[in-house]
């Protein structure tokens, strides 16, 4: 189908709710903050849940029990004086954080720290391309206790 207006709002929560589950048995502290007159970007719904899901799924893999999970979204202000708008989405955690000695190796397909069964390696190979698809970009920043996923698509 063709691109729609998309409400991210909308997809995050849907995804937070298909992640519950996982959410509630790792105790996260969950902190979400959307303003509700964030524009819509231009895309394609369903794609765009998968990136969502991808990156809330990987920073809870990647939090301890009661750990903090932090998704924000907000109209990117440095775009503002360019003419385009970019919506600004980021998924943050307080995990261990990604080692630098794998930090360049994260987005490549089936490259997966993780066992057997738990992980294929694709969620960030599939988020790269979507993101792609719709013009955006995204990027990653990670210290101890830190993990920050920024993805950025225009409105
Ligand atoms: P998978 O989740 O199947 O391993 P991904 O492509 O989603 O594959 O992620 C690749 C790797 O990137 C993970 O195995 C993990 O090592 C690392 N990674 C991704 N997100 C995080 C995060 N929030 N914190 C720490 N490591 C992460
Ligand atoms: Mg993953």
């Amino acid at each position: 189908g063709g691109k729609e207006n998309v409400l991210l709002a909308e997809g995050i929560r849907s995804t937070l709710t298909l992640l519950d589950h996982k959410i509630k048995s790792k105790h996260i502290d969950l902190k979400l903050t959307i303003p509700d007159n964030l524009p819509v970007v231009c895309g394609w719904p369903g794609e765009l849940n998968q990136v969502w899901t991808n990156l809330i799924d990987n920073a809870i893999d990647a939090l301890p029990d009661g750990g903090k999970l932090e998704i924000v979204s907000e109209l990117d202000k440095r775009s503002a004086n360019e003419g385009l708008e970019f919506v600004l989405t980021k998924v943050i955690d307080n995990g261990a954080g990604i080692p630098e000695d794998i930090r360049d190796k994260i987005f490549e397909p089936f490259f997966t720290t993780k066992e057997i069964g738990k992980g294929t390696g694709l969620g960030l190979d599939i988020v790269q391309g979507i993101i792609k698809h719709h013009n955006g970009s995204v990027k990653v920043e990670s210290k101890p206790g830190h993990t920050e996923f920024s993805v950025c698509l225009p409105v």
